[in-house]
Order: structure tokens, then sequence, then C-alpha cells
């Protein structure tokens, strides 16, 4: 426990304001989280393109009451009953607070580090310990200089054991979170090349994360990884390894696929669950953890046994009646029930919110206890329906908002619930794996026929945050979301963007606007294509218009007669598409002059070869042209609206032209449009079908329509489940185009039909129901659009509507 009034000792701070004590209940870094809590404190930290301090007074008017800060904010006088703690850095505040919480507890404590597998293992150990433990863990891969102080503040007295993950990009950050961790038992899980670019070797990148283990009685690894053995022998560490080698401390011996342990003279079989090379590293260093805390042989062998894998993520889908169904079956603690309110909460594109709930097992809290805190979580979270089930929930019911209903048991849920009381809404279902929830989606869920399009929201953030970095911190940026979001669907994506405050949101058609606005986007959205019957709805629904012509421009003048609307002036400065050309500018300004009701919001011009070095002497060409005209309209209006002239290609290829604001497309999904293979962007789309039916065709016979397949030798054919009319082109027909199955390419056989497509899959070990990747994870969309001649601009635009989208996003 650990009052405010504490904080100036525990971190070397200074206490500018201070009104009233409160003991600490809950760490807020991220101001969208921490709206509504008065007895928690936020911590205003200041990154490269966000300043928590901006976001002190709304959060004062809205209640919040302790802030820590790194500088004084401006109207710190008129917070009378607020409590403000200077310090240098609030992140180290933070991590300091949180290590001073840690040193008060005693319990054993795994830290886990290492490149790859950190949360698996995490995950897993958990499974295999929770029916002896009461545990703590990071929620997700909360594993960062953040996540890590905020997952430990969850560690608390009534625990027995903590499973902690911590990661690291470059020197000096593990020390810290060596500090707040201070683990008993270490698990370093192996070595790999990510984030090499924090470290000056594979040396240097293996003695930092050792700095983890400084307190560790223990420090479990796996002897095959040779720079981690000699690591830690030369570390003096005492540890336990295992590995094939005869030194290990548990050796592993491999024969078909068989394994035997020895360990203290004794050897014994071990099956284990999975086969893969990662999953059985995994394992043996959950193994070697039931070991070292004294598990016999047998009970190892049987807890292995029943290991899951982990679904590391929220999937959003479509459900009945109009709502989204956000799948969270597999497990249930506190830690992710926050992070799966959150996300549940941030849909803003339903206004309902409902919850589906089992029992929280093994949470270490009393039944009443555990029932007060969920109630309070669900109250706090304003969901307008909560559905409990199970008996804890079911005995405790005061604690929860009225009119939620309880069943005792699944089966009684889906026997007695009336489905079609779920009308457009947003709905969490998540529960321990022992309810078997699962029934629940299929029950709710619309059927998807075999062909989904996955879209990755975290890829998504990646990559927005890949170009901010790119950008000055001033840079605005709008976001295309013309055409379905590129496919990837449009009011998720702009919800997503909207969470992540970008500046402004383009849209081709006034249509998509609308469709957004009624989805609750708030974002200023800008139109390119108004036409004269969309001006009302534009108006109504404060949309803004592209003005690219003297024609539209009179237009919508007559229209607004007067009234005032946000407007964008668009230039063609060499693209010849749409816009006012250099010699139209006079005229332009002696209108605009009249129009005091006319906002220019922005001016902009359009790149025509920005993705290309041959073209740079245009652009730059392009970029004068546009500087000039725009300069001439700023000087009329008398003000200066935002200028703005780089699409994806240039915000990557030519950044000194930023201006005001960037045009952001196709690299927000992924995909860099230029030939110079920019690193670091993640694929956001993944196009999954699957197999229908296998059969073998005998040389000689003709596959599919025209007969423009043949059998040249005996082949293994699979049809899968699409084609043109889901947007797989006709062009990928005979052998142009190819699919992913089991990991190999299988040619198209013959033409693309409508529905279906026959590949030709001869050698590969393929099953009826397996998966089939069209494009994306493993398959980049590029090679695809390649391979018929086009660009990954219609390849991801191209994908029907009637394919349905599965948004994922990390999770657990
Ligand atoms: C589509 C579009 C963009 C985005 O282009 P990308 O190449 O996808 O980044 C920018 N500006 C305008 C006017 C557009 O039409």
């Amino acid at each position: 426990m650990i009052l405010f009034s504490q904080l100036e000792a525990i971190t070397g701070g200074r206490m500018l304001r201070f009104t009233k004590d409160v003991q600490i209940s809950s760490l807020h870094t991220d101001s969208r989280k921490a709206i509504g809590t008065s007895d928690s404190v936020f911590f205003a930290i200041k990154g490269e393109h966000h300043d928590g301090h901006q976001y002190i007074h709304e959060l004062y008017e809205k209640g919040a009451r302790y802030f820590v800060v790194e500088r004084e904010p401006a109207h710190a006088d008129s917070y009378h009953d607020a409590n403000i703690l200077l310090t240098d850095s609030s992140i180290k505040a933070l991590q300091a607070i949180v290590a001073y919480h840690r040193s008060a507890l005693h319990m054993p404590v795994i830290g886990i580090t290492g490149s790859n597998g950190k949360t698996i293992v995490k995950e897993w150990l958990f499974q295999l310990l929770s029916p002896d433990y009461k545990i703590a863990k990071n929620p997700g891969s909360y594993n960062s200089q953040l996540g890590v102080p905020l997952s430990i503040w969850q560690l608390q007295k009534h625990h027995e054991l903590g499973i902690f993950e911590a990661g690291i990009s470059t020197t000096g950050e593990m020390e810290r979170l060596a500090r707040i961790i201070q683990p008993t038992i270490g698990i370093f899980t192996n070595i790999g090349s990510a984030h090499d670019e924090g470290f000056s070797s594979l040396q240097e990148k293996v003695k930092e994360k050792l700095a983890l283990f400084t307190t560790c009685k223990t420090v479990i690894y796996c002897k095959d990884h040779a720079l981690i053995d000699e690591a830690i022998q030369r570390s003096g560490l005492p540890s336990l390894s295992w590995g094939s080698s005869s030194t290990a401390g548990i050796q592993v011996r491999q024969q078909n696929g068989k394994f035997t342990v020895s360990f203290k003279g004794t050897s014994f079989p071990l099956a284990l669950p999975f086969s893969d090379k990662a999953s059985v590293e995994n394992c043996f260093h959950c193994v070697t953890t039931l070991f070292h805390l004294g598990y016999s042989a047998d009970e190892i062998q049987e807890r292995i046994q029943s290991l899951q894998s982990v679904p590391m993520r929220l999937e959003l889908k479509e459900g009945i009646n109009q709502s989204q169904v956000i799948d969270d079956t597999y497990n249930n603690d506190l830690a992710g029930l926050q992070i799966s309110l959150e996300f549940l909460t941030n849909q803003h594109q339903k206004n309902k919110k409902r919850v589906i709930l089992s029992d929280i097992l093994e949470s270490g809290l009393s039944n009443e206890a555990l029932a007060k805190q969920i109630g309070a979580l669900i109250s706090k979270n304003n969901i307008h329906a909560f559905i409990g089930i199970g008996k804890v929930l079911s005995a405790h019911q005061q604690y929860f908002p009225e009119g939620s209903q309880f069943y005792s048991s699944t089966a009684e849920f889906v026997d007695r619930f009336d489905w079609d009381s779920i009308q457009q809404e947003v709905i969490l279902v998540k529960g321990a794996r022992a309810f078997q929830f699962e029934k629940i989606v299929e029950r709710i869920q619309r059927k998807v026929h075999g062909t989904v399009m996955e879209i990755d929201l975290g890829a998504i953030v990646h990559n927005l945050n890949f170009f901010r970095a790119r950008l000055k911190p001033s840079t605005k940026i709008m976001v295309m979301v013309k055409a379905f979001a590129y496919g990837s669907g449009s009011t998720e994506i702009a919800n997503l963007l909207q969470y992540h405050k970008v500046d402004y949101l383009g849209v081709a058609y006034a249509d998509e606007g609308i469709d957004l606005r009624r989805n609750n986007i708030s974002l200023p959205i800008m139109v390119m294509n108004p036409s004269e019957e969309s001006f009302g709805t534009l108006l109504q629904y404060k949309l803004e218009p592209e003005l690219y012509s003297f024609k539209i421009l009179q237009s919508f003048l007559s229209f607004l007669r007067g009234r005032s609307c946000a407007v964008h002036i668009k230039l063609d400065t060499g693209m010849h598409r749409l816009g006012f050309e250099e010699n139209d500018i006079d005229k332009l300004t002696s209108i605009l002059k009249e129009q005091p009701g006319l906002k220019v919001a922005s001016i902009f011009s359009h790149m025509a070869g920005a993705d290309e070095a041959t073209h740079d002497d245009f652009s730059k060409e392009q970029v004068q042209r546009f500087l000039r005209s725009a300069d001439k309209i700023s000087q009329v209006l008398g003000y200066k609206p935002v200028y703005h002239i780089l699409n994806s290609p240039g915000i990557l290829r030519l950044p000194q032209f930023q201006m005001d604001m960037v045009r952001l497309g196709i690299g927000l999904y992924g995909v860099d449009p230029t030939t110079e293979k920019t690193e670091g962007l993640k694929p956001v789309a993944t196009l999954k079908t699957m197999v229908s039916q296998v059969k073998s065709i005998e040389t000689g016979e003709t596959i599919g329509y025209g007969r423009r397949g043949k059998a040249e030798k005996p082949l293994t054919l699979a049809t899968i489940a699409i084609g043109y009319a889901d947007g797989f082109s006709r062009a990928f027909s005979r052998g142009a185009g190819k699919v992913m199955i089991q990991g190999q390419l299988a040619p198209v056989i013959g033409n693309v039909c409508m529905d279906m497509t026959m590949v030709d899959v001869t050698g590969i070990d393929v099953k009826e129901g397996d998966e089939v990747i069209v494009f994306g994870s493993g398959l980049p969309i590029q090679t695809v659009a390649d391979s018929i001649h086009t660009i990954p601009y219609e390849i991801l635009t191209n994908t029907s509507e009637r394919v349905k989208r599965v948004f994922v996003a990390e999770s657990i």
C-alpha cells in the first residue's frame, strides 16, 4: 500500500500541489484509459509524438485528481483540489513506484526474457501451475518499459507466484526492468536477430538480457544455444540448463519424434502435444521449470499433455442482427478482462455494448471479492447489457448493474436465452476454457463460408507509428479510407484511427463519409468527389468537399447561399486528373475573395510519380508550382490553410515536402509502393480460403471450363472456395496465379471460376478443410500483384464485400 504523499520520497520528485492524500489504486499513462477514476494516478509522459501533459486539463475536468508530471501544467493554480508531483521523468517515477511496491512482496517471481517465445512460455507456465498457485502475470505481451511496471502493479499480497516477461530494444533498459520484476527464477528463452538495431552485437544483446537475472536463485535456459550458455557460465549465475549435451542439467534426447529426458540419474519418456521446433523449445523451458519447482516426472507428463496452444489475439467478427462479436473464449482473468473491455468500449461503431462473461477461475480472491471487482469493472465501462454465466457470478448478482442476467451454466444460457434481443451492438464473449464459450460464439456469429479477409489491427497501428516516426511531430496526417479502406473495412479502421488520433480522414464519395458518420466517426472527413446531389448530406453530416473546378465551386457556392462550410481546394500541378491549374488561380482568388462563409481548410495537390527516383525532378517541379499557387490563394484569403501534397510513396521518398499534412494511403495497409522495398512495414490484410475437395487426376484429363487445364502427368488437384466473384481475378488462370497451402505454393490449373478455383497440389500433403492463403502473411501482395501485372492497390481493393472481414488484435 502506497500513499500519494510518499511519492516525493520514493521518486525524488517535488510536490507542486498537495491537497488530499490517497492510497494509490491504479496507475495510468494513457489519458484515454485514465478517465473516470479519481483515486488513480495519471503519469504525463512526453514522447516523441505524444505529450501526456496535453491531456491534464481534460482529465482534471473529468475528475482525475492525482498527477505525476515532468513540467508544471499551464493552469496548475486553477486545479484547486488536484495533487501534482513534479519529477525529472514520469516514466522513471512510475518505475520507481512499482519497484518499491514489488520490494514489499515476498513471493517467488519467474522472470522471462529472450527473443522469441516469452509470451507463450509465460502463458503455458500459467496453465501448468495455476492448479497449485495463485498467479499474477503480464496481460498480453505487456513487456516494455511501460508494460512491465503496469503489469507488476497487478501483483498483490494474496498472490503466491508471479510470472512476468520482459522485452527490451536497447541497452540500459533491462536493468530498469530487473529492478521492477526482481525475479527469483529466470528463464532465457533464446536469442534471435530481432531488435538488432539497438545493440552493437549479438553478444552485447545477450549480456544486456542477462541483466534481468541478477536477483535469481536459478536461471533456466537451453544449453544448445552456445552464446547464451557461454554468457551464463561466465556470469557465474546459478542455473539449470536443458539440452542435448551430456553436460546439460536436464538431458533431452529425441528419436523418431519421441523424447527421452534424463534428470538426476533417471530417464523417462516424455510425449509433447506439439511437434514444431519453436513449441518444443517452449515446452522444454516449462518442463525444466516444473522439475525445478519439484514436480515429479509423472506429474509433468500429465500436465504437459493437456497444454493448449495459446491464441494470442482477440477477433472482431460480424454477428447476427447487424452486431459485431468479439471472440475471446480462450481464458479469463482480471487483467485480461480489463484489456478486452477496453477493446470493447473502443468499438464506437455501435452504441450498445454487451458482455457475456463466465466466472473467473483460480483468481486467488474470495468469490465475493472477485464478483465485486468484476462488477466494478462492468459498471465503469458503461456496458448496456451484462450476462454472467457460472455459479460465482450468479451468487453475487448484487454487484452488477440492474437488468443484468445470470445463468448457472453455458448449456442453460444457450437453451434459454432470447437471441433476438441482440440487435446492432458489439458483444464481448469472454470465458474460461472450461465454459466452452465457443458454443455461444457459434450461435451469434454470422456464418463465414470458408473465405475471410483477416485484418491485423496491431499491424495498422504499427504502420501508423512507422509513418509518424518519419514525420515531424507537427505534421498532420490524413488517412485515406476510400474504397472500403483499401478493402480492409472502413468503419473498423476509421474507428481505430480515431482512437489513435489521426487528424483527418479522406474518402472518395459522400456515401462513404455518411457511412462513417453513422458509425460514430467524428474526425474531420474530406470527400474527394462531391456531387451536386450530395451537397445537402455533406452539410448535414459535416463532411468537407474537395473543390477542384469552377463548375463544382460555383454550384457549391450557390447551394450554400452564404452558409459556412469547410472546403478543400485541389490544385492540378501535373497529375492532370482533378484540380485547378496554375492559370486558373487569379480567377479562383477573385471568387474566393467574395465568399467569407467559405472556410478553406486546406489547399492540396497530388504527386504523379512520387514512387520513382526517375521522376524526382518532376516531383520538385510539382511542389514549386503548388507553393506558388497556394501562397497566392492564402494571401487573398488572409490566412494560411493547411498545405499537403504527399501520398504514401511521397512520405517514404520525399519527406522534405511534408508541409503541414500528408495523405497516407496504401502504406498504412502495409504495402510499400516504391521500388525501394522499405523495411519495417507489417502486412495488414490476409485473404484466406479453404480446400473444398481433393482429387487425383489421370494423365490426359482436362480441368475446368473450356477444358483449359490439362494433366500432362497424374496430378493431385484441390478445389478451393474462392473465385472471381470474391475478387480472385480471372487473370490468375492457367498457372499465372499461385496460392499457398501447407506453406507451399500451388499454381492455378485451368480457368478461375466464379466461386471456385482448381489448384495443383501434387506433392503437397493436403486435405479437405485445409487453410489456403491467397495473399498476406507468407505470400506478399506485391508478389501476387506482379504475377498478373498489376499493383497491390488493385489486389487489395478487388476483394469483394461478400468476403467477410475478421479483425484481429493481440490479446490474452
Ligand atoms: C488515394 C489517394 C492518396 C493516398 O495514396 P497512397 O498512394 O495510397 O498513399 C492520397 N491522395 C489522394 C488525392 C488520393 O486519391
